[in-house]
């Protein structure tokens, strides 16, 4: 990209090899957590002159930070489209907005999953109903509407993932959103994988609560997002209980008031101030960019990559869908002969590539989805894990070439 803000940081480093050697670093990991942004690198350099403690402070210092951590919430509500008066709380990670939803729930809600989905959205709800994997859009659309239908009656909640990040396939948001609401119910979305490649439209699409994680969108760790409706927010127990979320303590522990708003309510404590700035300054360069260009990158390395990895012998992609079905930049296979730990291990000390192996947080749809290739025409000789390679704006061809080259020479070696 021609645009310096959009490269990553780190995009020069080398890596040692078994051997000794230094290499540039391949990193196909991003969808564990992508590298950092130069705009988001600045950004944060920026603030940290005026690094100050928010909300409580009057020092000049603590002005600016606070103004620009209240205008972090302006910037996330218009990346995710989200409506004027959209709460947007907040958090460490994904994995805390999914629980802070959970538990801001009217008691006796139903929840439906499909066991497709990351750790992160499979577990944290009580009442729920898990759905098998299903074998198509429509299937999943059609699925969830009978489960909602059926569901005991009371509040109701569809939750699903916007992309997997497993197989990088899209949801069909649109018509799972429609179908929620056919059935009186809300729709959530994890939308981790989904919003470092693609633009997501909150109110286009209808979707009534958004997560994500600032450490995969190019910033880094420790900030994430909840947005969406307030009223269950506003209704809810203070998911922190603590400074900032109190009103007015009084001297008996009963009567403490709690805030209203969302944001003041679930956000107890000194909050990531630098973490939701960098957050922010990643949406914003995201934006700034405009899509086409990064979604063009990205299908162009994506098609490389899958139909190269079709031609390694041995080298089975998972997937749930049809493989024609879009997906963004992550790929997940496996390799005949092969323990995809020592696949990974072999691709790190030997080529300087960085994979991730294992089940993905995501351990009921990985072993769906090695049983099907059991079952299906290529034996994976009884594997339990997979190999992911998933990348962003800072990948080239040139990576995916090595990639390539590299598991073309392991599978070719025999395997004492
Ligand atoms: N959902 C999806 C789809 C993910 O890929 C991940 C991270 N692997 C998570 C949720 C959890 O994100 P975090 O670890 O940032 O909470």
């Amino acid at each position: 990209f021609p645009d310096r803000e959009l490269r990553v940081v780190g995009a020069d480093v080398t890596v040692p090899l078994n051997d000794g050697r230094r290499v540039p670093y391949a990193n196909f990991d991003y969808a564990a957590s992508a590298p950092c942004l130069e705009a988001v690198h600045e950004a944060i350099t920026r603030a940290l002159p005026y690094y100050s403690s928010v909300h409580r402070g009057a020092g000049y210092a603590s002005q600016v930070t606070t103004a620009a951590y209240e205008k972090a919430r302006g910037t996330v509500r218009s990346f995710l489209g989200a409506w004027r008066r959209a709460s947007v709380v907040f958090t460490r990670n994904t994995t805390d907005a999914m629980n802070l939803l959970a538990h801001a729930l009217p008691a006796g809600t139903t929840v439906v999953v499909f066991e497709t989905e990351h750790h992160a959205t499979l577990l944290p709800w009580k009442n729920v109903v898990r759905l098998p994997a299903p074998a198509s859009p429509l299937e999943a659309v059609a699925a969830a509407d009978r489960a909602l239908a059926q569901a005991p009656t009371g509040p109701r909640l569809l939750v699903v993932t916007a992309a997997s990040n497993v197989t990088g396939e899209l949801w069909p948001l649109r018509e799972l959103a429609e179908t929620a609401h056919r059935n009186g119910a809300r729709i959530a979305v994890d939308a981790a994988q989904h919003v470092p490649h693609r633009p997501l439209d909150m109110t286009a699409l209808g979707l009534d609560y958004v997560a994500f994680s600032g450490h995969k969108l190019y910033a880094p760790f420790g900030a994430g997002v909840l947005a969406g409706r307030s009223d269950w927010l506003r209704a809810a127990d203070p998911y922190l209980k603590g400074g900032g979320a109190s009103a007015s303590v009084e001297d008996r522990g009963d009567t403490t008031r709690w805030q209203a708003e969302p944001e003041a309510r679930h956000e107890a404590g000194t909050p990531n101030v630098l973490g939701v700035i960098a957050l922010a300054a990643a949406c914003e360069a995201l934006a700034a960019t405009g899509w086409d260009s990064l979604v063009e990158h990205e299908e162009r390395l994506l098609t490389r990559l899958r139909s190269g990895l079709a031609r390694v012998p041995g080298v089975r992609e998972l997937t749930l869908w049809d493989e024609r079905h879009p997906r963004v930049g992550i790929v997940s296979f496996t390799v005949e002969g092969w323990n995809a730990r020592d696949v990974a291990l072999t691709l790190s000390g030997e080529y300087g590539i960085g994979v991730r192996d294992g089940k993905f947080c995501a351990h009921p749809f990985v072993r769906h989805l090695l049983a099907s290739a059991e079952n299906g025409e290529g034996c994976q000789d009884g594997q339990s894990t997979a190999v992911r390679a998933s990348f962003g704006i800072g990948s080239t061809e040139e990576h995916v070439d090595r990639l390539l080259a590299a598991l073309t020479r392991l599978t070719s070696e025999p395997r004492g």
